[in-house]
């Protein structure tokens, strides 16, 4: 404590499995990201589902809430994580990606999906899962060979039973996994040289749960000093906080607040896109 505000004095890190202590100078300045929505996750291959493993609070893989966790023994102001990282039931998601070398598999995608700013998407209206299949523009990565095609999805009930594999989807394969669509997509060709790998993620949506108003804390922390919160769950008024430029923008506002740096143009203008970006985000969920 300095002048009435509260600053961090001293880091203690875990670095690759040794404890170490990092003393903060006088001007140093502290910015550290709050919770993650890979929290949790587990990847499963074309042939095994997902593991299944608790998601306990205290465990020691679950890392992304442990700064959160400690923060808010020192203060009201630093907001409410147990709001977004205890309500697994509420903020599962499965999700997907297929790596496909057959074309006519990829052509048949490509020509019943329909086009939106965030993506071509095709949507599942009849599966039990809520399954959603997205068509990035190809290629994907850098290195990505042009016979390859990448798509991503996800699963917004991935503990119902499916339509046309019938377990939950959290317990499903990868091959599972595409059997369900091509049932859904009536696709009854053979589709070759295709892999699919599930991924659970039980904190994918938490980051858009029902909240207070105090349970996101603000960039800077009143009555701190040299201390700001960045990531998905810190408090910026007004803006959706569903994709990635939302992160960005709070590591901004910190920089901009810590270091007197103007602030930059918000490229993605709340006043300007707050429509399109709830229609983006009501699209996803
Ligand atoms: C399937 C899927 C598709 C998406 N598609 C898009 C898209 O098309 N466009 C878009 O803009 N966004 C998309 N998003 C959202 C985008 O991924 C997120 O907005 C972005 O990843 C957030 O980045 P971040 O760095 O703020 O947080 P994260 O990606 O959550 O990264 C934070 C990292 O910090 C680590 N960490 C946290 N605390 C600690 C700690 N104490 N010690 C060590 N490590 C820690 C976490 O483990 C994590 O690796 C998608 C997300 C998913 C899951």
């Amino acid at each position: 404590m300095r002048d009435g505000r509260k600053k961090i004095s001293r880091l203690n890190l875990l670095e690759n499995g040794y404890q170490v202590a990092l003393d903060m100078g006088a001007h140093d300045i502290v910015i550290l990201m709050l919770g993650s929505t890979v929290s949790g996750s587990s990847t499963g291959t074309h042939n095994y589902p997902p593991p299944t493993r608790s998601i306990e609070l205290n465990e020691e893989y679950d890392e992304n809430w442990t700064i959160w966790l400690e923060l808010i023994t020192h203060g009201h102001t630093f907001g409410n994580p147990y709001n977004f990282c205890t309500r697994v039931d509420d903020s599962t998601l499965t999700s997907f990606t297929i790596t496909t070398a057959d074309t006519c598999f990829w052509e048949f995608l490509a020509s019943i999906a329909t086009h939106a700013e965030a993506g071509a998407f095709i949507l599942l209206p009849k599966s039990n899962w809520d399954l959603r299949l997205c068509i990035p523009m190809q290629p994907v990565f850098g290195q990505q060979p042009e016979n390859i095609h990448v798509i991503w999805g996800f699963a917004l009930f991935p503990k119902a039973s499916g339509n046309y594999v019938q377990k939950s989807m959290e317990a499903c394969s990868g091959a599972q996994v595409i059997t369900e669509i091509l049932g859904h997509l009536n696709y009854h060709s053979t589709v070759d040289d295709t892999t699919t790998i599930p991924r659970h993620m039980p904190r994918m949506s938490s980051l858009l749960l029902v909240r207070s108003v105090a349970d996101r804390p603000e960039v800077i922390p009143p009555k701190t000093s040299h201390l700001a919160l960045v990531g998905q769950f810190v408090e910026i008024p007004w803006y959706s906080c569903v994709d990635m430029s939302y992160g960005i923008r709070t590591a901004q506002i910190a920089t901009s607040q810590l270091t007197g740096i103007p602030l930059l143009d918000d490229k993605h203008g709340h006043t300007g896109s707050t429509t399109r970006s709830t229609l983006r985000m009501l699209f996803w969920r």
